[in-house]
């Protein structure tokens, strides 16, 4: 039966029962009351109970009662094992993911949504030097002060990782890495990389040596090649043949030694070049009249310069990038093309393009052209005195200068190689405005 029923039969029982009482004392009145006071007395000792229960929880068993009270206590009791159970789940799931990030060797600290410290593993104490419990709290920029950790954690756009060095040991290189996640807190991640940045110095410094030791041996075969060039007449033809042959490919060598070690100055030197003003008029007129030698007539080059601001960069390493796109499209485009140099405004900042008209480069080429020695074609890259490091070292140089490039074409379409510079390496041509 229903337990409200049921409630609500007890009262009228208690009521009657007392106000006929009541009736044979002649006061039906007093009867009823009595019986409202009863009835009340008795939910009061329930409620009583029930506080005195709920500021025990969750220890005690419930109060024992019948009726509607006994249901109300069964409810809570249930609800309040639920609770407990889903509680000890969700504490169990926290212990492990802190029992793994503690178990990981990399830093793991969580920041609130100011950037405050909540919690962090014990590498990252070892790692960044976090004492807890004095270090909770504290704003991340306090303990890591870095000004490009400082600025990497204002930008919001973590896409990229950090590396710098440690913070309480400068021998050491870390790796970090932002995530934001939940509401607007963010998860640091600290990596130590000091072996794999070694090896690639190692690499780096030794590209950079072999280069620099090869260029002495070719600048004395090349002396000596071209001083016997002089006199090939002299010579029986097949010997002088061979001669040739042997000119180009140590010019090919020498090409590729410059190379090199232009990439690995591009690599190894500070990532900020300073920041002269470059004015891109007279700039793109020099490398026009380089590709026009180039050339010997088989093109036509033009400039269109439609922007008036000018490039805050290394005005040699800008250079060298222009002209090995504007060289690429003279050695990749036929006899009678046309190239555009064109500096325009662009939405991110301002652009320069070079566009031919030529053969193009099918789309699935594209998204690897800038890694070193990838071709196209081998035997035509290698035939027009290409190095495979050309777009690499553009791409280095750009990296430098915080811009991208862009590349567009489509085989017998033509090329563009479109280089976006930011707002912040732009400044206004004073040349222009004169
Ligand atoms: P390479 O020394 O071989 O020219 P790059 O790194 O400069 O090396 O260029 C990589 C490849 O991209 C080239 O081998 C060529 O196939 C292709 N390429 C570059 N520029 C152009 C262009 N303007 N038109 C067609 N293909 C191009």
């Amino acid at each position: 039966m229903d337990l409200w029923f049921l409630e609500l039969r007890r009262l009228a029982w208690l009521c009657i029962v007392l106000t006929l009482s009541g009736l044979v004392f002649g006061a039906p009145g007093v009867g009823l009351a009595l019986g409202l006071g009863i009835y009340l007395t008795l939910h009061l000792r329930q409620l009583h109970a029930l506080h005195r229960w709920l500021t025990r929880m969750p220890q005690s068993e419930p109060p024992s009662a019948s009726g509607i009270w006994g249901a109300i206590f069964d409810r809570l009791h249930t609800h309040q094992k639920a609770q407990a159970k889903t509680q000890q789940r969700l504490r169990n799931t926290l212990q492990r993911i802190q029992d793994s990030s503690e178990a990981m060797s990399d830093s793991v600290v969580m920041l609130d949504r100011r950037g405050d410290l909540e919690w962090w593993n014990s590498s990252a104490e070892a790692m960044l030097g976090l004492r807890p419990p004095q270090d909770r709290g504290q704003h991340i920029t306090n303990l890591i002060r870095d000004p490009r950790f400082v600025d990497y954690f204002d930008r919001r756009a973590y896409r990229e990782p950090l590396t710098l060095t440690s913070p309480i040991d400068d021998r050491r290189v870390l790796q970090f890495q932002l995530t934001l996640y939940g509401d607007d807190e963010r998860l640091l991640m600290a990596r130590d990389i000091t072996r794999l940045h070694r090896l690639e110095q190692m690499r780096r410094d030794f590209v950079a040596n072999v280069s620099h030791e090869l260029r002495t041996p070719l600048t004395v075969l090349s002396g000596y090649l071209e001083t016997y060039a002089d006199h090939a007449e002299l010579m029986p033809p097949r010997l002088a043949r061979s001669l040739g042959q042997m000119q180009d490919q140590t010019a090919r060598m020498q090409n590729l030694v410059d190379d090199l070690l232009m990439l690995s100055r591009l690599e190894i030197d500070q990532p900020n070049p300073h920041r002269e003003r470059v004015s891109l008029p007279p700039l793109l007129d020099t490398i026009r009249r380089d590709a026009l030698a180039l050339s010997d007539g088989r093109h036509r080059v033009s400039i269109a310069v439609e922007s008036d601001r000018a490039l805050l960069g290394d005005p040699k390493e800008l250079r060298s990038a222009i002209s090995n796109l504007t060289f690429n499209a003279v050695r990749y485009s036929g006899e009678g093309c046309q190239i555009v140099l064109r500096w325009r405004d662009h939405p991110a900042g301002a652009a320069l393009e070079v566009e031919d008209d030529g053969e193009g480069i099918d789309p699935v080429h594209i998204p690897r052209l800038t890694e070193r020695f990838y071709r196209v074609d081998k035997g035509r890259s290698t035939e027009t005195g290409g190095t495979g490091l050309g777009l690499a070292i553009v791409k280095h140089v750009l990296l430098r200068h915080d811009a991208r490039l862009e590349i567009a074409s489509y085989p017998g379409q033509g090329a563009l190689f479109r280089c976006v510079f930011p707002t912040q390496r732009l400044t206004e041509d004073q040349a222009a405005l004169a």
